[in-house]
């Protein structure tokens, strides 16, 4: 080790002198300690380096989540590379995009993708190798796992600087094209010593490790508040109700997504006895529902701390670890983090309690988009305030609420409607387990609003038992003019309601 490489200097300086801790537990008793985690990750970064990795070069991964594959990303980061993950969900024509767009040096993919893609990495002249699932914490299997030497103890990180660009990281992309947000080695140190500060994180803590790590979430707001902290995770290959509630006596914290806590609810095995050592809960990625707050306090005594960030800034507010937690809002900045709420069509900021695009700005903040100029214009300003494309106030106590996505905003008629405000509404009718509300197109008004909601088990709603109770409650250009029952919404792997899918489902209902 040498202190040229920023992010793992930073990172590494969490668990100085405690190198015989443990990391992460595996499952199976498996485990890595921190000496493992420096020399694991050392071999694998020596692998990228005698693959002909040269700093600067995209490392794209495609792969199941395993220690190997986090050891992969911090290879990568200390080989100088930049790490690219790629959502397992892609499909091989989906990664082509990636491939072209990034032309990464390696692409390392599932075993069972090989013949898919090794034509697309070829065309772009990247290796391409593979890395397998990990079963219950058993090492996996992988032609890259070959290339790794069993001891890497003369490797030297290679030297990258606080702009340098430690990932690449692919915009969900719900509407045109997915962008590569560029995060430089500070973005990434800056937000994990923000977060460890802001939700009290130390050496005693164990968290929780079942999200993805394709993502910001699981990659860097878990990984990296845990390593700067020194530590401990208890690592899970995917979400599963009953292992966590099997985990939980042994860990502090958890990290959730709205819908990881919506499924804890649904096992009688909560309550606060199994709680009772647990310290805190976070939630993010999507909306937490107010009504899974309530529940989750009755039931455990924690109030589920909510969190805000994107894939551009990693977090960028957060409910106080002291202090109400407010449910619905996603609390304050974090340190050094400035936000604002300005009118979207001038950029002129607006008062407290105005609806409007949140922007924010501060170390956390993306370098832009790779190789998408136009667009890193038309998101980040010059002065470095980026328009976040969320929609939000600031309420009377300086708490941040977020009204919705800016292209989820309904037109009809002239007026806006926004959708949580609706969605808000339908959920405290009885009976209603959740709903989503979106804009189609309509002859008169230009947009119609609709509503798409899911009873609660057993219950048997009708349209006028939705549209009746509303009429009390909102102006008439907010109320749906259609309603359609499903048996659940769609939802991607970070738990966000897939509105374009509702937008395609139901684009002729006023037709
Ligand atoms: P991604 O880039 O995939 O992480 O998605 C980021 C988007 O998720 C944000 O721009 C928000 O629209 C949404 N998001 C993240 N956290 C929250 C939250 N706590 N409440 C509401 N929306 C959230």
């Amino acid at each position: 080790m040498t202190g040229v490489n920023h992010l793992i200097d930073g990172l590494w300086q969490g668990f100085r002198g405690r190198e015989a801790a443990v990391f992460a537990e595996l499952g199976d008793g498996r485990h890595y300690t921190y000496a493992d985690l420096d020399a694991v990750s050392a071999r694998f970064a020596a692998a990228l380096v005698g693959l002909g990795v040269k700093p600067g070069d995209r490392v794209a991964a495609q792969v199941e989540k395993s220690i190997e594959a986090l050891m992969l990303y911090l290879g990568a980061v200390r080989a100088g590379a930049v790490f690219l993950p790629l959502n397992t969900a892609y499909t091989p024509a989906e990664i082509g995009y990636f491939v072209g767009d990034a032309e990464p040096a390696l692409l390392v993919c599932d075993p069972a993708r090989e013949a898919a893609l090794r034509p697309l990495a070829e065309g772009v002249g990247a290796r391409l190798e593979t890395l397998g699932a990990s079963k219950g914490g058993a090492v996996p299997q992988g032609s890259l796992l070959g290339l790794v030497p069993a001891t890497a103890d003369d490797f030297r990180d290679v030297a990258r600087g606080p702009d340098d660009l430690a990932a690449i990281l692919y915009t969900s992309g719900t509407t045109g094209r997915s962008k590569g947000a560029m995060l430089s080695h500070d973005n990434l140190l800056s937000n994990a010593r923000v977060l460890a500060a802001t939700w009290a994180f130390t050496a005693a803590d164990v968290l929780i490790h079942a999200l993805p790590i394709f993502h910001t979430h699981g990659l860097f707001v878990a990984t990296n508040t845990t390593i700067v902290s020194g530590a401990r995770l208890i690592w899970m290959e995917r979400f599963d109700a009953d292992a966590v509630i099997g985990a939980i006596p042994r860990a502090t914290a958890l990290m959730g997504v709205p819908t990881f806590y919506t499924r804890l609810l649904a096992d009688p095995r909560l309550d606060r006895e199994l709680t009772k050592g647990m310290r805190l809960f976070i939630s993010g990625s999507a909306p937490l529902l107010a009504e899974t707050h309530r529940q989750w306090e009755a039931r455990t005594g924690h109030a589920i701390l909510e969190r805000y960030g994107m894939t551009e800034c990693s977090m960028n507010t957060s409910n106080p670890y002291d202090g109400e937690r407010r449910a619905g809002t996603v609390g304050f900045p974090l340190a050094g983090v400035e936000l604002r709420i300005t009118e979207p069509e001038t950029g002129r900021p607006l008062a407290q309690g105005e609806i409007g695009m949140i922007e924010v700005r501060g170390p956390n903040v993306f370098k832009g988009y790779w190789r998408m100029p136009e667009k890193t214009a038309e998101e980040l300003r010059p002065d470095g305030w980026f328009i976040t494309g969320d929609l939000g106030m600031i309420d009377d106590r300086g708490y941040v609420v977020i009204v919705g996505r800016g292209k989820d905003l309904i037109i009809s008629g002239g007026f806006n409607v926004y959708p949580k405000e609706v969605e808000g509404e339908i959920d405290r009718i009885p009976g209603v387990l959740e709903s989503a509300v979106i804009g189609v197109p309509h002859p008169d008004f230009g947009e119609g609003v609709v509503a798409v909601v899911v009873p609660a088990k057993g219950a048997a709603l009708t349209e006028a038992d939705i549209v009746g109770p509303l009429s009390e409650r909102l102006a008439k250009f907010k109320q749906p003019k259609r309603v359609f029952f499903a048996d659940s919404l769609p939802r991607n792997t970070m738990g966000k309601v897939q509105k374009k899918e509702l937008r395609d489902q139901h684009a002729g209902a006023f037709a």
